[in-house]
């Protein structure tokens, strides 16, 4: 475990990595070391997988969600200035930042610390899912105050399921490795002050995990190739249009999305789903915005309503780092068959 620490840290340009039992016990860490607690609140995107918003009620805090830029699909840095000057004027602000780097691009990190460094708000990073990608040559989980891994099954490189912690602070990190081993004072006897969890990773699965990150720009480099043919082979399309790739960074095409303007293609993105499905091919729609799931209703929202349309029109493609050309062959065919309802793509 030292060990997969070591070359994550190295890799990934931090002082410090602490491996753990799953990016969600990560995030929920991040936020209990930065103090987060009752009655706080907490920013964050709302275009993002559960496990971002869950770790601020983990704590106590109420997720606070904005929307996402429509050309990164990222937290809106904007928005999120906005947002902090008026709670700031209302004496509310957030006790931390959690922004996500959506299917392996990085946020607009320059922006977000900008915004939040007046304030004194500190931000988390969770890089789940962009393992490998860089930010202005800075690579992902470097570029907050904390940054959150994940190695579970689906990810780009995985342990079966794991996580890790990333700071530049030691503090950090030792406040990490004592909470996840059950916060046990120093004494020769089991001794507690406080009360923490078992989230530390077994050193059978860093091993494996070391076994993954020697093959991670190997995985980066067939996700970027199988994006780059679906764009070859689907780019043309009317209505179809994809994730777009930040000027700022390099992605690691965790996932290949697609919006498809039904107006535009013929047929919606629910027809292309359950057509592909027909032919044995799964495709997800994105992530359905944080402030429309039932768990977190009455949650507040900055804006919204780019992430509505994404998650109305917006689709995942097969991106597995598994794929055949054979089978991104197959998985094309299939989208471009998709019987057309009306329009010019008929
Ligand atoms: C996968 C994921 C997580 C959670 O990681 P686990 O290791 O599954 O707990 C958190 N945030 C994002 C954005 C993810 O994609």
């Amino acid at each position: 475990m030292d060990a997969f620490e070591r070359e994550i840290a190295a890799r990934t340009g931090v002082a410090h990595a602490v491996a753990l039992s799953s990016g969600t016990a990560a995030l929920h860490l991040a936020l209990r070391i930065l103090g987060v607690r009752d009655g706080d609140d907490v920013l964050t995107a709302t275009l993002t997988f559960v496990a971002t918003a869950a770790a601020a009620t983990y704590v106590g805090a109420a997720p606070v969600f904005v929307d996402c830029d429509e050309a990164t699909w990222n937290l809106d840095p904007d928005l999120l200035a906005g947002e902090l000057a008026s709670r700031a004027r209302a004496g509310r602000l957030p006790k931390a930042v959690v922004a996500v780097d959506l299917y392996g691009q990085c946020a607009d990190y320059e922006r977000i610390n900008a915004a939040c460094e007046p304030y004194g708000v500190p931000v988390v990073e969770d890089a789940a899912e962009s393992l490998g990608a860089s930010y202005r040559d800075r690579p992902a989980g470097s570029l907050a105050a904390m940054g959150v891994l994940s190695f579970n099954g689906n990810k780009v490189i995985t342990t079966s399921g794991g996580g890790m912690l990333l700071s530049d602070d030691p503090d950090h990190a030792a406040r990490a490795r004592f909470l996840a081993t059950q916060a046990r004072d120093p004494a020769p006897h089991y001794q507690h002050s406080e009360l923490g969890y078992n989230y530390r990773m077994s050193n059978l699965l860093a091993a494996v995990g070391r076994g993954q990150l020697a093959d991670l720009d190997e995985r980066v480099e067939r996700r970027r190739a199988t994006n780059a043919s679906y764009r070859r082979a689907l780019g043309e399309l009317p209505g179809v249009s994809f994730m777009p790739e930040a000027p700022y960074g390099r992605s690691n095409r965790w996932l290949t999305c697609v919006t498809i303007d039904p107006r535009g293609f013929g047929a919606s993105r629910d027809d292309v789903r359950v057509h592909l499905e027909s032919a044995d091919i799964e495709a997800r729609p994105l992530w359905k915005p944080l402030h429309l799931q039932p768990a977190f209703s009455g949650c507040p929202v900055v804006g919204g309503a780019v992430a509505e349309e994404l998650f109305r029109h917006g689709l995942c493609l097969p991106s597995g780092s598994g794929l055949t050309d054979a089978d991104l062959e197959r998985i094309v065919d299939a989208f471009r068959s998709t019987p057309r309802r009306t329009g010019p793509g008929r």
